[in-house]
């Protein structure tokens, strides 16, 4: 019996554990889950400092006209004292002196000699960076199933951190199913068809941050299908995709079944893409998706990447939608729960016009799709959408402006 999108997602995240971790070289980690919590040694800054090249100066002297005979730069070690009526000359991260209640851009004061004439109204700790005001100490930075992107970097670096603990990248071993099937590398009868889920399922699943294995093409045979799986294995996770819907030689369930697969579903009521699989063999994930490239591309997008994304040790593995407008009028099928894949630039979200289960050119347009209810039949230009992300990438190839007013 199907499954209903809800269970199905339930079932991947209830079954499906963090991989191990390892320690690396902070270097390395991009892209990577963090597997410990970052806990901050010192506060950032560590100490107060100046935001600005000006004057340190003590608040009560606004207005009036100081000496200054002293300059502190960034790197000095910055044990001076200030005294009232007079200023210190000070470079942007320089250590604010003891003493200082603000300091005062270069711009902001007039210069004769070592006379500073300061302007009016300056109030406390204006332009001094407070230590700690960044990052405190004893704070989580950073913390167990956060990616490690360059700005998780840089404030690793900002703390002096050489290695941290990650989870390991996860394998994922791929294979298409068919006889009709040739890789794109081969010579092709007429007759024959290109496997494009493969490559497309190893190339998305890199960029997911997975290490990927081309199994290759098994033929509708249970012999070469049990004989790719046994292959596979040790992988983490093993996709494939064809010969799990009513076809005579769809035999890709009973293999892995006849492999000792538990399986929690093998269908779920979704349009398009209903024969779809997820099922364990010892530790190892199985997920057999349709043949169909769109359906099996959605049924990756909606239940094999929050499925990385778990076993990846990240904790926002849940679906992360887009509230938006329909750009133009677009009738559904309805009595089924439907994907439909679109393109939100932004503004609005433009499902594509003609998109059947067998084609491959929308998903190369599409960067995002919707989930409608069985409920659901037309919606009117302007409706209010939910869109589920496919990229995050919102770059233009013309150019806009962008700025807020
Ligand atoms: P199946 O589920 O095996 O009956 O496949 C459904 C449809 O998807 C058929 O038209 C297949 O030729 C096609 N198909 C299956 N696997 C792939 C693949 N790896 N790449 C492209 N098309 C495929
Ligand atoms: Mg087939």
């Amino acid at each position: 019996m199907a499954v209903s999108i809800t269970e199905a997602l339930d079932m991947i995240y209830q079954n499906t554990s963090p991989v191990s971790s390892e320690l690396l070289p902070v270097e390395l980690t991009l892209g990577r889950i963090v597997a410990q919590e970052c806990i901050a040694q010192f506060d950032l800054p560590r100490f107060d400092n100046s935001a600005m090249d000006g004057y340190a100066i003590k608040c009560a002297d606004a207005g009036s006209t100081v000496h200054c005979q002293e300059i502190i730069y960034a790197g000095d070690r910055g044990d001076m004292i200030l005294e009232k009526g007079k200023a210190i000359k000070i470079m942007t991260g320089a250590p604010i002196p003891k003493g200082c209640e603000a300091i005062v851009p270069v711009e902001n004061v007039t210069v004769v000699n070592d006379r500073v004439t300061l302007p009016g109204g300056i109030k406390l700790h204006t332009n001094i960076r407070k230590a700690g005001e960044d990052i405190k100490s004893g704070t989580c930075y950073l913390c167990k199933g956060q990616k490690v992107t360059a700005y998780a970097i840089a404030m690793l670096a900002s703390q002096g951190v050489t290695h941290i603990s990650v989870y390991r990248k996860i394998r994922v071993a791929v294979f298409g199913t068919g006889d009709e099937l040739k890789p794109h590398f081969e010579k092709i009868a007429p007759h024959q068809l290109y496997n494009s889920n493969t490559p497309m399922f190893l190339a998305r699943s890199q960029e997911l941050g997975c290490e990927v294995r081309y199994i290759g093409n098994s033929s509708d045979t249970m012999e070469s299908l049990e004989t790719l799986i046994r292959s596979a294995l040790d992988a983490d996770i093993i996709l494939t995709s064809g010969g799990v819907s009513m076809g005579d030689r769809d035999f890709t369930k009973e293999a892995f079944s006849n492999l000792g697969m538990q399986a929690y579903f093998t269908q779920i009521d979704i349009k398009p893409g209903k024969p779809t699989t997820y099922g364990k063999i010892g530790k190892c994930a199985i997920v057999n998706l349709p043949g169909n490239p769109l359906a099996s591309m959605v049924n990756y997008e909606l239940f094999v990447r929050p499925l990385i994304a778990k076993m990846s040790g990240a904790n926002d593995y849940y679906h992360g939608t887009i509230r938006t407008h329909i750009a133009q009028d677009f009738q559904i099928r309805g009595n089924k729960y439907t994907v439909k894949l679109g393109k939100f630039d932004g503004t609005a979200f433009d499902p594509i016009t003609k998109q059947l289960p067998g084609m491959i050119s929308p998903l190369f347009h599409a960067n995002a799709f919707m989930v409608t209810l069985p409920s659901l039949s037309t919606l009117s230009k302007g409706e209010e959408v939910k869109i589920i992300p496919i990229t995050s990438n919102m770059g233009r190839t013309q150019q806009e402006d962008f700025f807020t007013v």
